[in-house]
């Protein structure tokens, strides 16, 4: 298992993923999960908007971990939601340019591009990341990370990286339109060498 170096994360990441969580639970819902968490310190003060990796990543699945366990079985669908906003957050103002080029490509490369983005502003948010994306010979696509914070320090018999699986959704949806199965393959929180998302089938 690879060992994250310096466990930090970025601040404005953090800020991101809370402001999410208030849009999708509430002012209310974020303060309980913050207290719970011990987090209290971030409530009505999230990180400030900048690139200085200054929030414990233990705190930051810890967080996770407690939203999940205080909204039991209804958690994980809330906390893909909450990755689903984040993802826009982290993408900011939609450039036409790239709108056009998606429209432009075949289905494949148009998913891939989809993936490539969401390496992209998460590699910007977090300078240590290392995640790539990844094409089966049969042509599955996958988005993979060995720095997942989500499930940093967390122990799971199943997947536990909702929150990700999330922003990979939300990262095909704005590449294609239309919502795909998302599904967590691999996770560092079960044991596994990195956390995998691989993108299945057209819902609906
Ligand atoms: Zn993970």
């Amino acid at each position: 298992m690879v060992v994250v170096q310096d466990a930090l994360m970025v601040n404005s990441w953090v800020r991101q993923a809370l402001i999410s969580t208030q849009e999708v639970i509430g002012a209310g819902g974020l303060e309980q999960v913050l207290q719970s968490a011990s987090l209290e310190r971030y409530i009505r003060h999230f990180p400030p908007d900048n690139l200085l990796s200054a929030v414990q990543t233990s705190e930051y699945a810890h967080f996770q971990e407690v939203l999940e366990d205080i909204y039991g079985r209804k958690g994980r669908a809330l906390l893909q939601q909450i990755g689903k906003v984040s993802f826009h957050y982290a993408l900011g103002e939609d450039p036409i340019l790239v709108g056009l080029a998606l429209r432009l490509m075949p289905p494949h490369q148009r998913l891939q591009r989809g993936l490539t983005q969401l390496l992209k502003i998460s590699k910007k948010n977090n300078p240590k990341l290392r995640a790539w994306v990844q094409a089966s010979p049969d042509g599955r696509l996958a988005y993979v990370d060995r720095t997942c914070g989500v499930c940093y320090g967390r122990k799971s018999d199943a997947p536990l990286c909702h929150y990700a699986t999330g922003m990979v959704s939300e990262a095909v949806v704005w590449a294609m339109g239309i919502e795909y199965e998302v599904c967590e393959t691999h996770c560092i929180g079960r044991g596994d060498e990195y956390c995998r998302f691989e993108v299945g089938r057209p819902i609906g």
